[in-house]
């Protein structure tokens, strides 16, 4: 709704601004992939993948998918595209609807927003550690930072994640009847998913699991120390926290959230981490990438609660009532002209008595009325009339936007016109 498009645009404005700083370039891709594009690289067995995403066949029997998330179509689109032969790291950022087939409810939608941004081809902590800070600054300039914390923990790589899962496996040999039925469905294939399940009696379980920490191998070790180093010294606050897992396949090492300080991980805004193999699970050469995906309809309700305003450029200036085919030929191009110099207009240009059409004007809520009648058309004049006070004025026609624009204030006339500044 408009409304909301006001916080959209906002939104929009601080991300492009923000990763453009930071030498991102963005990218839109398709609404639909194969949906082999996501089975492969989210997981079949994640919530996503099994439940969650618009399945459906083309006419020649394909199966396509509504993307849920855009860093798989990110990444096959690096691929496809040639894009490992560009200076590396590249970095991309998007702006983009996904849909899953979640439960409508506050919050959760099944078509909604994603802004996000990856950083592929390389492999350093710094590298994570700039995704966060990144994240962390676009939720600073929205006004919404305090409203979050940081999570952080590293599911190592997937050579050590296998021993650990084995590990998990049989924790819970003997414990499958305290377990909800996701879980227990979960368990054979993707047990670590059993860690952040918010069922009660899930969670009980999981708090005495053993821990990833115990079986991580060196390298993930020394990387993550390495990052928590680097988020120190920017005086980014992080909590530890060895249950956070993610809901997708993908990710090794570094993996982060930020949840809402009352509501945790329900209404988390955002989350990330680092996916060194996707690439080549998706046919590529091995290439190292670490990312970030937040919501923004999430953002707007946050927003709204700390009752952020965002600046609104829509409202009026004038509104132009007339009577009559005559006036109305006077109306158009002083309407254009008011325009292009900078004066937000809207004419009721529909038959309707004037009375009507100042009732008009008053609901738009414009400081400004410009009325043409018959008289008016004969002497070559126009009448201002300022709304609130219910005061008005005639002046020559030649001498109507002169005047307005004295009234309006040279700083909020509106000239800003992208294609003029291309072609003058
Ligand atoms: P995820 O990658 O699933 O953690 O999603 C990242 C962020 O996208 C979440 O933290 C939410 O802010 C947002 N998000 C995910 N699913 C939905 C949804 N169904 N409706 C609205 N926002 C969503």
């Amino acid at each position: 709704m408009p409304a909301d498009h006001e916080y959209h645009t906002f939104i929009k404005k601080v991300v492009r601004h923000r990763l453009r700083q930071a030498g991102f370039r963005r990218i839109t891709t398709p609404i639909f992939e194969f949906t082999d594009v996501f089975k492969r690289s989210i997981g079949d067995e994640t919530d996503i993948v099994s439940k969650e995403m618009y399945t459906f066949e083309d006419r020649k029997g394909r199966s396509l998918t509504l993307k849920p998330e855009s860093t798989a179509g990110v990444i096959r689109s690096y691929i496809q595209n040639g894009m490992q032969d560009l200076p590396q790291p590249v970095q991309l950022y998007y702006i983009e609807p996904h849909f899953r087939y979640d439960r409508p409810q506050k919050g959760r939608y099944r078509q909604f927003w994603q802004i996000g941004f990856e950083i592929i081809g390389e492999s350093d902590p710094a590298l994570d550690a700039q995704c966060i800070q990144l994240a962390n600054l676009i939720n600073k300039d929205l006004g919404i930072d305090h409203v979050f914390t940081l999570q952080l923990n590293t599911i190592g790589t997937p050579e050590a994640r296998k021993e650990y899962m084995q590990v998990l496996q049989d924790y819970y040999v003997g414990k499958e009847r305290s377990l909800c039925e996701d879980c227990k469905a979960r368990l054979s294939k993707n047990p670590m998913r059993l860690l952040d399940c918010k069922e009660e009696d899930c969670q009980i379980l999981a708090e005495l699991a053993p821990k990833m920490a115990d079986y991580l191998d060196d390298e993930s070790k020394a990387f993550h120390a390495e990052l928590k180093s680097f988020l120190d010294e920017m005086g980014i606050e992080y909590v530890e926290n060895p249950r956070l897992v993610r809901g997708l396949d993908y990710y090794s090492k570094t993996v982060f959230e930020f949840w809402d300080k009352n509501d945790g991980a329900q209404n988390a805004i955002g989350g990330g981490g680092r996916y060194d193999g996707l690439v080549e699970l998706l046919g590529g050469q091995p290439t190292p990438a670490v990312g970030y995906a937040a919501g923004m309809e999430r953002m707007i309700a946050n927003m709204k609660i700390e009752k952020i305003q965002v600046p609104c450029k829509d409202d009026l200036h004038v509104f132009v009532a007339q009577l009559g085919v005559e006036a109305k030929k006077k109306c158009l191009p002083l309407i254009e002209k008011m325009r292009n110099e900078g004066i937000k207009t809207m004419g009721a240009l529909g038959t309707g008595a004037i009375r009507n059409q100042l009732r008009m004007a008053d609901k738009f809520q414009v400081p400004w009325t410009v009325i043409i009648g018959i008289t008016e058309v004969r002497e070559g004049t126009a009448i201002i009339r300022n709304m609130k006070k219910g005061t008005q004025e005639t002046v020559p026609m030649e001498k109507v936007i002169p005047v307005l624009k004295k009234k309006i204030g040279e700083k909020n006339l509106d000239r800003y016109s992208p294609g003029e500044l291309l072609y003058s």
